[in-house]
């Protein structure tokens, strides 16, 4: 018998455990351990940040200033205002010949305050919120949150704030209305039965024992705000607080094969890209360079997210050290935008086009576009990019698969790619498929965890 002709031309995809060593496995399972403990301990894009310098640090990387001389091995980072980290390990080759680039994104859809959050409503003390980025907002209501973020006194001490997710602490929730009373809100259209403007977090019922007082629930809060973090309600002004779910990461489903957390998107793609340049730092010819940004959920604008220039600054001081002119090694450079896609979910088959949706457990997905209608505001890799993933991929024996974002003019979405492209930088998306993306509770599966890690780690040694 001679091999069947459709081996030699059809394009295979197959679940990942069915080519998954007992080694592998066990590799997979201890990535995933240390995965869930970044996922528990970056609830925000600053505690992200912070986690990540202790990772970095334990294994001997050291701030960066400019003018300090570099040597190829050498390890090193800069965080850019608390909320944007960029770490590079420097490669034996000049930057002259470009760098490999993993960015991903720390920041995830939450809630923040408004900058004057704190009211009182028939004898309930409230805090209003403003929605960050792409929130259905019935998910938000009847969960336990909590409070996390900073803020920043009259006379400019800093204090940190977390309510709620930690042993014995207090949780915070918006309730939702009883279905009894709910005949109205029912018929309403899923995306407006809750309004913006009604998601308003309770924090208090107890009056300030004072009789003389007004508005003493809220009088209350403040009260053991002031005791707690020395804070008074015009320091709200020159805060970053915002209402995170409080659960703490958990496996899913009976065999544990995946992994259920908030703010999974971006931070399964950013710890890859992390632990990527970790595991590849003894051996880069090219340089690593790990950008984990902002403010991806709102367009990668502002000082902390991916347009910003802080990336110039970094790339630009790392440059002159070895007298390269940064455009040159742009030009020269490659960029694994590592940020998650949609994994087909059967509940909602029609939405997506199944051949060319990414599968949970088929890998790390591989994404020439994102996008909307027609292909508006994607990078769209080209076929040469295309080819230098694959074959980089294949030659390190990475588990990957194809993706686009659901069926054509079903919607859309964006990332990275394109600021790192508008740079001169090829670049191509990649990342972890994730069932209910934006949702307070994301689901990913170990497998894609893991082997976008090994993506990351093939594209730095590339
Ligand atoms: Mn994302
Ligand atoms: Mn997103």
């Amino acid at each position: 018998m001679s091999a069947k002709r459709s081996d030699a031309l059809l394009h295979k995809r197959e679940n990942g455990y069915r080519s998954l060593s007992a080694e592998e496995k066990a590799a997979m399972n201890a990535y995933c351990e240390d995965y869930k403990t970044f996922l528990d301990k970056s609830r925000t894009e600053r505690e992200a940040v912070r986690y990540t310098v202790q990772l970095a640090e334990a294994r001997g990387y050291r701030p960066y200033h400019r003018g300090e001389a570099l040597k190829p091995g050498d390890k090193i980072y800069r965080v850019n205002r608390d909320k944007a980290i960029m770490l590079a390990v420097m490669g034996s080759e000049s930057l002259d010949k470009g760098v490999n680039i993993g960015a991903a994104h720390i920041d995830a859809p939450r809630l923040d305050l408004k900058p004057n959050p704190l009211i009182e409503d028939s004898e309930f003390a409230l805090l209003k919120t403003h929605y960050y980025g792409g929130i259905r907002k019935y998910h938000w209501v009847s969960i336990p949150l909590s409070l996390r973020g900073v803020v920043v006194k009259r006379d400019g001490t800093k204090v940190d704030v977390v309510i709620g997710g930690e042993p014995g602490d207090p949780l915070l929730t918006i309730p939702d209305l009883l279905p009894h009373l709910a005949d109205k809100q029912a018929k309403e259209p899923l995306w407006q039965a809750i309004k913006g403007e009604d998601l308003n977090i309770l924090v208090g019922s107890e009056p300030y024992p004072d009789p003389d007082e007004k508005d003493a629930v809220k009088l209350m809060v403040l009260d053991i705000l002031n005791q707690k973090y020395g804070m008074v309600e015009e320091d709200f002004l020159s805060a970053e607080l915002c209402a995170v779910p409080a659960y703490p990461v958990a496996d899913v489903g009976l065999d544990r094969s995946m992994i259920g957390s908030y703010g999974q998107d971006d931070r399964v793609c950013s710890f890859a890209a992390l632990q990527g340049l970790f595991d590849a730092e003894e051996t880069l010819k090219r340089t690593g360079v790990c950008m984990l940004v902002d403010k991806e959920e709102i367009g990668s604008v502002g000082i902390s997210g991916m347009q910003s220039r802080a990336f110039e600054y970094f790339m630009e001081i790392l440059c002159d050290g070895q007298g390269v002119k940064l455009s040159h090694c742009f030009a020269k450079s490659f960029c694994l935008s590592a940020d998650v896609s949609n994994a087909f979910d059967p509940n909602f088959a029609e939405t997506c086009d199944r051949r060319n949706n990414s599968m949970l457990n088929y890998g790390v997905s591989i994404c020439k576009y994102t996008g909307s209608r027609g292909k508006g505001g994607a990078s769209d890799a080209s076929a040469e990019a295309m080819q230098h993933v694959r074959s980089t991929l294949d030659a390190a024996g990475v588990k990957w698969q194809i993706a686009t974002l659901g069926k054509v003019d079903q919607g859309g979405g964006g990332t990275v790619a394109a600021y790192m492209a508008n740079r001169n930088i090829v670049t191509v998306d990649a990342g972890v498929p994730v069932l209910c993306m934006h949702a307070p509770l994301e689901i990913v599966s170990k497998l894609d965890c893991y082997e976008t890690m090994k993506a990351c780690k093939a594209i730095y040694l590339a």
